[in-house]
């Protein structure tokens, strides 16, 4: 746990959230920004920045509890899809330094753009696969 880590103290109790699922190592809640209706997040019950860091049992863990409400949602919630997503590190947006997923349930008329639509990058991809490739 750290100590000033804004979801490290929503597993302490010491912040209440609005649980949606928990087990062994993950536990998962509503997001508090009310931007999208059920808007999830899916965080591990130890202290991790994001995927860049995380022990390989809880990243685990935390995509098959992704999974799990995720087909919750769709099986016994009104919902047709989801969108899942996470941002890790500074420059990709992230700005809780506790790794966690993002669910946003989904229905064919909500009326949600919730992928990016960045058009700005027009690229060789012979070129972007030399550079990134893992070898
Ligand atoms: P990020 O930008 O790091 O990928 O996402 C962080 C998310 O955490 C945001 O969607 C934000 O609304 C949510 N969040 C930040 N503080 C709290 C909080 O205290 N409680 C809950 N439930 N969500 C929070
Ligand atoms: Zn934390």
């Amino acid at each position: 746990m750290n100590d000033n880590c804004i979801f490290c103290k929503i597993l302490k109790g010491e912040i209440p959230s609005a649980k949606i699922y928990e087990d062994e190592y993950t536990y998962a809640f509503l997001d508090i920004s009310g931007d999208f209706y059920g808007h999830t997040l899916v965080i591990p019950k130890q202290h991790f920045e994001n995927v860049l860091d995380c022990e390989t049992t809880y990243l685990n863990a935390v995509i098959n509890a992704v999974q799990t409400i995720s087909n919750h949602y769709v099986n016994n919630c009104g919902f047709s899809g989801v969108n899942v997503f996470n941002n890790s590190g500074a420059s990709a947006e992230q700005s809780v330094m506790h790794l966690h997923f993002h669910i946003v349930p989904r229905t064919s008329n909500d009326g949600y753009h919730v992928s990016p639509t960045n058009e700005g990058v027009k690229v060789d991809l012979s070129e972007v696969k030399a550079k990134l490739e893992v070898k």
